[in-house]
């Protein structure tokens, strides 16, 4: 099969659908591979690696979306990309149909076959395409946050550390899933005084039987929350209610209990966030503050990290691509129902059931 890759286009984003090996896999298994010239230079890849891994590189996207069979990306298609999409093409990329009615409307359009990394699933009910940026913005969550507690940051000045005769840092993550229990990890390994809060019973376990004594671990109730939140420094916001906007756990007026120049890390921010005064910011400007707590509310973390989050991401897209490319997508879904589930709009037809009652469509 032939795949392509361009460069992403959309405002700030650095990743790219395939790194050199990935590239090189999918070549050594018998593809052929093109990639826009400069694709890789948000994380470091150069056509040069591109071209050693066996790639033909391409002037602009134009031929890639042409003449190949499979276009690999990582952000939905935007306005220019969907207009040059075609009928029998794959489409694979995360894609975050429901809020997007134009975005639907033009794929539809197209005849694509639009595959969205955001509704493969796994076993266990778990997303594992949207895993590692979970991942990825769980332990970024404890780095922004130690950042912005620094005294030029508008924070109280502590270091979540501590030092030999001076208490750590109180550190308190809110929901105990993916992004929280990398949260914990990392500030577990900075030698923070670590608090882990979730509603789950299964969770509390899970959390408590891995971090044994270097964590604590409550029942996430508002009495709990709000005594947790009074005495904390950083707070991790890292909840998720699956299919519904995040709850709002922390009121203005709790910010007022809470020591000056604490931080909150809103991660649930792409979900609404779970902090009444949380609105979303960009990696220009990550931070504000709110009645002296210091707000942290970046919707795209893994942004910012591009290349950690394309070998991540690229890790759990990779063997799809290949099997795809290998046995064509209807077979390989035939094989694997969970990659089925990631097909969205296929043949002018919107073939996901949430999107498609989301937006009006037959079903
Ligand atoms: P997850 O499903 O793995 O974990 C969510 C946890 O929240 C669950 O354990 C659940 O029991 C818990 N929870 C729900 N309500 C709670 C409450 N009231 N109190 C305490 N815990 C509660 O989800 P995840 O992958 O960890 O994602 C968390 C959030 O982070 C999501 O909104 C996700 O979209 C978001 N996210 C944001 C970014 C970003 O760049 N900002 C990146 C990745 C993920």
């Amino acid at each position: 099969m032939r795949i392509g890759c361009p460069s992403e286009i959309k405002n700030h984003e650095y990743r790219v659908g395939l790194t050199p090996e990935s590239a090189r896999e999918l070549g050594v298994n018998g593809h052929e591979v093109w990639i826009q010239s400069g694709a890789g230079m948000g994380i470091g890849a150069t056509d040069e690696e591109y071209r050693d891994a066996g790639c033909k590189i391409v002037d602009g996207p134009d031929p890639i979306f042409a003449e190949c069979e499979m276009v690999v990306k990582v952000k939905e298609p935007q306005a220019d990309e969907r207009a040059k999409l075609r009928e029998g093409q794959i489409l694979y990329t995360y894609l975050h149909l429901a809020p997007d009615p134009g975005q639907t409307a033009d794929l539809v359009k197209s005849g694509v076959t639009a595959i969205a990394y955001e509704t493969v699933t796994g076993s266990g009910g778990i997303l594992p395409l949207l895993k590692p940026m979970s991942q990825v913005a769980g332990r970024m969550s404890i780095q922004a946050g130690a950042n912005a507690l620094q005294k030029e940051h508008g924070g109280r000045g502590v270091l979540i550390g501590g030092v030999p005769g001076v208490l750590p840092g109180k550190v308190v993550v809110i929901g105990g899933g993916v992004v929280g229990f990398n949260a914990a990890q990392m500030a577990v390994g900075l030698g923070g005084d670590v608090e882990i809060l979730d509603r789950d019973p299964e969770v509390l376990e899970k959390v408590g039987t891995f971090f044994e004594a270097r964590a604590s671990t409550r029942f996430s109730n508002k009495t709990n929350l709000e005594d947790a939140v009074r005495h904390a420094d950083l707070v991790i916001g890292a909840v998720l209610i699956p299919g519904a906007a995040a709850p709002k756990l922390i009121s203005r007026e709790l910010l007022k209990e809470m020591k000056p120049g604490a931080v909150l890390v809103d991660v649930a921010i792409d979900q609404g966030g779970c902090f009444e005064t949380s609105k979303a910011t960009t990696h220009a400007e990550p931070t504000y503050t709110v009645d002296g707590i210091v707000h942290y509310c970046v919707a795209n973390m893994p942004g910012a990290v591009a290349r950690t989050s394309t070998y991540a991401l690229n890790n759990v897209t990779l063997p799809h691509a290949l099997r795809m490319a290998r046995d064509g997508w209807k077979e390989a879904m035939r094989r694997d129902p969970h990659l089925a589930e990631g097909l969205n709009v296929h043949a002018g037809k919107v073939t996901y059931q949430a999107v498609a009652e989301e937006l009006g469509y037959d079903f």
